[in-house]
């Protein structure tokens, strides 16, 4: 009899392993895939209504451009804040926030309103000062522009590079090097984007600029004001615009 018992016993383990232990071994297990991708779901919050209400503000601070408007409301302005930075700052506030290396990606109402003044057609190539984020670059790519864009700090450049080739803006070239310079082999350009401040509005840009083309600056050091200059016939126009608060156009090395 003992004997008997002896033998059945591992026939019972055997069983109670496979239909007990073994169900209950999946259960966990998926459990802990399902518990594994939960964080995940977290921390990818729906950033669609914050979007929209970005706009509606926009919008009420009168940004009639439809082209601007729809850009906005498309380009998904939180995955141009470095993820270990959007905690720290609303990514759809109506204010800067901090893009790391002492940087900020521009206030959307600044964005919106340098954008509409440049008045852009679909197609025309554009001259970026400052990529920072990248998402200046891609507004202008999302509304058809090709974008060429130069940042002095060589991890922004390629933070931003990548966050835009992820986004699938194939329009956009970003390269490391010094803005006071421009980019001659792709000149001339329809408009340039100024994003940091230099203390004049630099001549080496004016003369990338196409006839007609045009040019938005911040001005100035502790005091800036936004600049528009407009080519016609050789002639530079400028017009003196609104208050604003850049960080500075440092020089490069060479
Ligand atoms: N357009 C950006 C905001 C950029 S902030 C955005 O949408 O996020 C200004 C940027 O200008 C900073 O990243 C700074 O590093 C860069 N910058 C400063 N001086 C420069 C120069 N001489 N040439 C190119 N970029 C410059």
């Amino acid at each position: 009899m003992s004997f008997a018992i002896f033998r059945i016993l591992p026939l019972w383990t055997d069983l109670f392993l496979r239909r007990a232990i073994g169900p209950l071994a999946l259960t966990v297990a998926l459990l802990c895939i399902s518990c594994a991708d939960e964080p995940v779901k977290k921390r990818e919050p729906d950033w669609s209504e914050a979007r929209k209400q970005m706009v509606e503000g926009l919008r009420a601070y009168g940004i009639k451009d439809a082209g601007v408007l729809q850009a906005m409301a498309s380009v998904r302005r939180h995955v141009y804040v470095p993820a270990a930075m959007r905690g720290r700052c609303a990514p759809y506030g109506d204010h800067p926030c901090p893009i790391g290396h002492g940087q900020t990606i521009s206030q959307p109402y600044i964005v919106a309103y340098m954008t509409e003044r440049m008045g852009l057609k679909p197609g025309e190539r554009i001259l970026e000062i400052g990529t920072g984020s990248g998402y200046q670059a891609a507004i202008l790519a999302e509304m058809g522009m090709q974008v060429f864009s130069i940042e002095i700090v060589p991890e922004l450049a390629r933070h931003a590079a990548a966050v835009l080739k992820d986004e699938g803006y194939k329009d956009v070239k970003v390269r490391t090097g010094d803005g006071y310079k421009g980019w001659p082999v792709h000149s001339p350009f329809d408009a340039v984007i100024v994003t940091c401040a230099p203390a004049d509005a630099p001549q080496t840009l004016v003369d990338q600029l196409k006839d007609n083309g045009r040019m938005i600056v911040p001005v100035g050091e502790s005091s800036q004001r936004l600049v528009i200059l407009r080519k016609k016939e050789g002639r530079v126009v400028t017009e003196r615009d609104l208050p604003v608060r850049f960080v500075p156009m440092v020089h490069g090395d060479d």
